[in-house]
Order: C-alpha cells, then structure tokens, then sequence
C-alpha cells in the first residue's frame, strides 16, 4: 500500500507527497514494463495519485493523457477520488536507454514533440480540459510546466522511480503548491528547497511520505493535515463492458462469434480478460 500525506507549511504552502512503490510494482506486473517504461509510467502514475487527493468527492475523475510521440508512445493515467490509480501505455516494452549520467533516458523515451493534457470529471456537465506542451519528456518537469501554463497555479513537482532490474526498488513525488497568500522571504526559502529536491526515488528508498516532507521542510512551521493510503486499482466491470460489446453491434459481434468461437475483450488498464460465448453475446442484442 501507497500512502500520501498532505502538509501545510507556514499557513502558505501545500506539499503533498507519496510514497509509491507498491504502485508502480503493480504497474510493471499488469503491463510487463521494460524498465524505461516503468520509470515513465511510474513517474506520471505517481503524479496521478497527487493530484487524485485534490478532489473533494469519491467520484470525482481525473486523466491525464503524455502524448510525446516517443517510442513508448501514449501514455494514459487516471485516478479517482477514494484513492485509486491505474494506467496504460501504448509500447510497454520500448528499448530502454541510459544517460551517460547513468539515468535512464525517460524524456528520449517520452518525446518531448506533443502533449500534456489532463481532462477533470467532477461531476459538472462537462469536464474540464487543460492542456500544455510538452518541455522535456521526463514527466515532473512537464506537470510542473502544465501546471503554470494551463491553471495558473505556480508549484513544483518532483517524480522519482528507482529500479532494480525488472522491479522497481524505491518510488515516490512531491509536490509543492506555493498559495496566493505565501510571503516572498517563504517563498524564496521554499524555492531553495525545491531547487535541492533531486534523486527523488533514494529520498523514499526505506522512509515514508511524511518523513521526506519533514527532512526537506523541517525548517517551517508543519501542519500535517491528511495521510491517505493510495492503490493501483482498476474500475473495469462487466457492465461497461456489456456496453462496449453492444457497441459492435448485433451483427459485428456474431461474426466474431461464429469465426473465433467467443468474444474476448481485455481491459487495457487491468489486463483482466471479459469472455462472452455465444449463449451470453445473444443475451446482449435481445
Ligand atoms: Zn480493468
């Protein structure tokens, strides 16, 4: 289990951060993820379970679509507002690429040549669509970019994945909201912080969300105000899937019947596999 923790520094700044290890190991388990694919799944997963915990309902839905036009192609994350993520990626098993730093190239393997774009349902009659380009690839510096661009609201976002051959070892994000209120000599302090915040996923190698916050912000005067746990779960049911069938429509579905014997739609989030044999394909179009 993940957990989130939300912090309020000096009355002026939000930070939230997660601890997301559990997260992305589900991730790499249900999309056989090439290590490069991890680290950017797991980046913009992690980025989802934040931003998630700004919701105020259960309901309340959010995707967000890295559209880079890199080998791993798109790449779809979304999280709702009881604590849940799920993701899907177009090449799971792009060629993984490292830096002569010894980083894995996430933004080469991203693409920076395309999109961010994050589509809020929170219930209203349409959602709300924000979307920005694309600075580098490497996923906290596209958020943070989005972020400034699209809403308006000026913070920083820090994403780390740490793997150890097909695992991943150690994950996690922080991200700091500064507030319309934040007086320039916090803010500049917060800024000097920020700047420091690097090798995020050895900051959450063995310590919690709460720890990282108070070894970065220990400084400030701290009101921990939330600690949530957060899990890869997918909301996939037989119900929407009924619909997706129905819309093949009556005729398209029973060739496929009559060719492949059944019907079989496989859930790109969860890899859970829908069988619909003749007997249960009539029952849809009657
Ligand atoms: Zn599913």
């Amino acid at each position: 289990m993940s957990v989130l923790t939300k912090a309020i520094v000096e009355n002026s700044v939000v930070v939230s951060a997660i601890e997301s290890k559990d997260i992305v190991n589900r991730a790499i388990k249900v999309h056989s993820l090439s290590p490069v694919a991890a680290a950017a799944m797991g980046r913009a997963l992690t980025m989802a379970a934040l931003m998630g915990k700004e919701f105020k309902n259960k309901n309340d839905y959010l995707t967000v679509i890295i559209d880079g036009n890199g080998p791993l192609g798109k790449i779809t994350v979304c999280a709702d507002g009881a604590g849940h993520v799920k993701g899907d990626i177009v090449n799971p098993v792009a060629e993984t690429v490292v830096k002569p730093d010894g980083h894995l190239d996430v933004g080469g393997a991203v693409g920076k040549d395309g999109t961010l774009t994050v589509i809020k349902d929170i219930g209203l009659k349409q959602p709300y669509v924000g979307t920005s380009r694309l600075v580098s690839g490497e996923i906290a510096q596209d958020f943070a970019y989005y972020f400034a661009d699209s809403e308006q609201q000026p913070c920083g976002v820090t994403l780390g994945v740490g793997l150890n051959r097909k695992r991943c070892k150690s994950a996690g994000g922080v991200w700091v909201q500064i507030l319309p209120n934040c007086p320039e000599d916090i803010l500049n302090r917060v800024e000097t912080i920020m700047y420091a915040m690097d090798e995020m996923s050895y900051q959450f190698d063995g310590s919690t969300a709460e720890q990282v916050i108070r070894r970065f912000f220990g400084e400030f005067d701290l009101n921990f105000t939330e600690s949530v746990d957060v899990s890869y779960k997918c909301n996939c049911n037989k119900r929407k899937i009924n619909r997706i069938v129905r819309s093949l429509g009556k005729e398209e579905a029973m060739s496929i019947v009559e060719e492949m014997g059944q019907i079989e739609v496989c859930c790109h989030f969860c890899g859970k596999k829908y069988i619909y044999d003749r007997e249960e394909t009539e029952k849809l179009f009657r």
